[in-house]
């Protein structure tokens, strides 16, 4: 993507979602610039430095991620004669101002608004989760304390978790709400050291009606910050205030956080988000788009979720290059087009995971030897990932029934069916395999 092409959508985003006097007084006057992938915005005064750090900087942070793909570095700086290009030659002479510039822990609620329930399309990979967040936005404090959520990258764990904020805002404007990401809560408890305002940090987390921390695996093998995340968590459960977290796995196999903290992250309910089936991979595209001017066609959904299966993040990637490459050509979007605009991204997958793969890496994460994956050996022990494995190569191959067979040691068709069958079955009762097949599944992705 160049370097101002971004910038255009950014433009073109806020022009849909502004009033346009809105979009005048506050974004057209802005600067941009792309400086060692660092964002630039330049601000005309300080007023609106405010507003745009507050409203806009999280939507621009948003976009970057969905456009390019990556966590963006942004700057504000306020210049009064924003003319930004001519400036900005060397990095070394801008005055910057980091995104970061908090000096108290009176966080705005940090809640964005376009991540609500009513944009969150479930399915059977996500139901439980979605009911369970809607109950805890409804009566907060009182059904599920605190609610644990946890899932694999870029299934929605963020999305909800915002949504139950945003839920709960509607009905209780003044309600003390905090989202905040692990890594910030760290920097809150290193700030509270540096400047001696425990007191202060306390005050603030310990007062909250609705505390939603994200990503809970970042305050690992940090003892200081579990240590006061513990205190909080104790000090709000005890007063009837919620909590919700979410995680990259379920509680237990967190590593390097406290046994006490992990044993209280699991006594209210704890749901896993899992990645979505095909088909409701396509229902999220059809959402998505149905709000563009040209939306996608189920043929060219069913496209796009053939190729894209590992999460919802690059699911929505996939859809917004097909979307800004059919608007810079100029072209309709068709299965055609999709397949021009993702091209790399198929290239890439065109490296199909074979079954060797599979096979061999099976037995290495149940340390069984491949001979015996192989064998006709029916003791649980090699039974079990044997069928893991043929479940795996009937999703990731696209080899026949049979095919497979013949490559697990000659066996029959319906031997592999039933493996099949077997594993869906215990995916649903059984949350170690089901976890040991997810991780494969990831794994073999890559
Ligand atoms: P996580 O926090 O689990 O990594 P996110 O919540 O950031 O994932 O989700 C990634 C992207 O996918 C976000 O843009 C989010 O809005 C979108 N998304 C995730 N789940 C859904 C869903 N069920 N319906 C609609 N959009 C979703
Ligand atoms: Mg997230």
């Amino acid at each position: 993507m160049h370097d101002q092409e971004f910038w255009e959508i950014c433009l073109e985003h806020f022009q849909k979602l502004l009033p346009s006097q809105q979009f005048n007084s506050w974004i057209k006057p802005l600067g941009y610039s792309l400086i060692d992938a660092k964002i630039i915005i330049s601000i005309p005064n300080s007023f609106t430095y405010k507003i745009f750090q507050e409203r806009f900087l999280p939507v621009v942070i948003d976009l970057s991620r969905k456009y390019r793909n990556k966590e963006p570095e942004v700057l504000l700086r306020i210049d009064k004669k924003f003319n930004v290009t001519t400036h900005l030659d060397k990095l070394e002479n801008i005055r910057t101002v980091s995104v970061k510039k908090e000096t108290t822990f009176l966080h705005s609620s940090h809640l964005n608004s376009n991540l609500i329930f009513d944009n969150f399309v479930t399915g059977k990979a996500n139901q439980l989760a979605h009911a369970a967040a809607i109950q805890v936005a409804e009566s907060p404090g009182h059904i599920y304390n605190p609610l644990f959520i946890y899932g694999g990258v870029g299934l929605g764990k963020t999305h909800l978790l915002q949504a139950i904020g945003n839920a709960y805002k509607t009905v209780t404007a003044d309600a003390k709400i905090c989202y905040i990401h692990a890594t910030n809560y760290v920097s809150d408890v290193v700030k509270a050291f540096q400047t001696k305002k425990f007191d202060e940090f306390k005050n603030y987390y310990n007062s909250l009606d609705l505390l939603l921390i994200d990503d809970i695996q970042f305050i690992a093998d940090k003892p200081g910050t579990q240590q006061e995340f513990f205190y909080t968590l104790n000090a709000l459960i005890d007063a009837n205030k919620q909590i919700v977290i979410t995680c990259d796995t379920f509680p237990k196999e967190i590593s390097g956080i406290e046994a006490r903290l992990t044993s209280r992250f699991s006594c209210g309910l704890t749901v896993a988000i899992e990645p979505p089936s095909l088909e409701m991979r396509v229902a999220i595209l059809l959402r998505k788009s149905s709000g563009s001017l040209n939306p996608i066609s189920e043929e060219v959904a069913f496209f796009i979720a053939k190729h894209v299966r590992s999460n919802i993040r690059e699911l929505e990637g996939a859809l917004n290059r097909i979307e800004a490459y059919s608007k810079f050509h100029k072209r309709n979007i068709n299965v055609e087009l999709a397949k021009e605009a993702l091209k790399d991204l198929l290239a890439s997958q065109n490296k199909q995971v074979s079954i060797e793969n599979i096979q061999k890496t099976v037995s290495d994460y149940y340390r069984i030897k491949l001979i015996d994956l192989l064998s006709k050996k029916r003791n649980r022990a090699y039974a079990r990932p044997r069928q893991i494995a043929m479940c795996l190569a009937r999703e990731l191959t696209h080899l026949s029934l049979p095919e497979i067979g013949n490559a697990f040691g000659g066996r029959d068709h319906s031997t592999v069916l039933h493996a099949c069958k077997t594993i869906e079955l215990l995916r649903n009762t059984d949350s170690t395999i089901n976890m040991d097949f997810n991780l494969l599944n990831q794994t073999l992705r890559g």
